[in-house]
């Protein structure tokens, strides 16, 4: 996030003499080792340690360097031939550079573990799938019919709770606020985190380069945090029956009126439900009202039942 990155110039790469062992050789302006006149190994370049590079002032950079195809000793990006022998550069290829850092070797082994694992997730799949979800087809009597209808019931009442003030219901009152933290924003503060990097530009120097990211602090937003009453319709608990046989009923007794107005204290019906149960060998299945009225007592129906256990699946009625 809005990263700054400024140049801070450009510096030797540094080299050791592999002829004569002198150590911390200047690789732009010693092409050559200041001791015994031997040529520079591109390829053993490296960067100064702290405190010891050298600026070079005014540095044009035209390209990275290219190795001499006879000689090996580096060449400049615009040279047509080599200054050291003279043979043509053409298609000389470039000098390798110092990589920021090497990728780690891959690991054999890894492959092998994911592999194991892969395997061993897809037998315990089949494993459970075997023991607990394999079924077979079975013919079973259906023993009887059951069945359950419940008639909801609602009480108008108060209800107090707490919400941000442009969360409010429209029907709110009683409604008391006071400043809390709801939020925070990100502030800049002036101040930046900054880090430097050294990039080889194999033409002997490297390029200093400062990035920087700007350091935000949190701030806390206050907003409006309000205790409120809503009046409404609110679910005590439902009148039910139950009954077996194929003709269901609703509760008639202990009922409020289906309609009252909204005054507290009143109660009217709320949602009614229904479940349909089939009796069979010993289990029990609830199923549609289509599936219930299908069968009858004391028909054979051919299902599905798990081969572990025995237990019927009863979305297979
Ligand atoms: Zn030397
Ligand atoms: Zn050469």
């Amino acid at each position: 996030m809005g990263e700054r990155i400024e140049s801070e110039g450009h510096y030797e790469m540094l080299y050791d003499c592999e002829h004569c062992g002198t150590k911390r050789l200047l690789a732009k302006s010693q092409r050559h080792c200041a001791e015994c006149g031997a040529p520079q190994n591109p390829d053993k370049r490296y960067f100064p340690a702290e405190g010891e590079a050298q600026r070079v002032d005014g540095h044009q950079y035209e390209g990275a360097d290219r190795h001499c195809p006879s000689c090996n000793t580096p060449q400049g990006a615009k040279g047509k031939n080599c200054t050291q022998c003279g043979a043509a550069l053409d298609g000389a290829r470039e000098v390798k550079g110092v990589v920021a850092a090497p990728p780690p070797p891959k690991k054999r082994r890894r492959q092998w573990i994911v592999l194991a694992v892969v395997a061993g997730i897809a037998l315990l799949v089949f494993g459970i799938w075997f023991a607990f979800f394999r079924t077979k087809a079975a013919e079973l009597v259906i023993s009887s019919h059951r069945w359950e209808r419940a008639i909801g019931v609602e009480e108008y009442g108060e209800k107090h709770d707490d919400a941000w003030r442009d969360q409010l219901p429209e029907d709110a009152r009683d409604v008391t606020c006071q400043q809390k933290k709801r939020s925070t924003r990100k502030v800049e503060t002036g101040e930046e985190d900054c880090h430097t990097e050294r990039h080889d530009k194999k033409d002997g120097t490297y390029e200093q380069i400062k990035k920087c990211t700007p350091i935000y602090r949190e701030e806390a937003v206050e907003d409006d945090w309000c205790r409120y009453t809503v009046r409404q319709w609110r679910a005590l608990d439902p009148i039910k029956i139950t009954g077996g046989g194929r003709s269901p009923a609703w509760p008639t007794e202990g009922l409020p009126p289906p309609q009252s107005p909204p005054v507290l204290g009143m109660r009217r019906q709320g949602k009614r439900t229904e479940t349909f149960m089939l009796d069979i060998a010993g289990q029990s299945c609830e199923v549609p009202a289509a599936t219930w009225n299908k069968y009858s007592d004391g028909q054979k129906v051919k299902v599905e039942v798990r081969a572990s256990s025995g237990k019927i699946v009863c979305d297979s009625l």
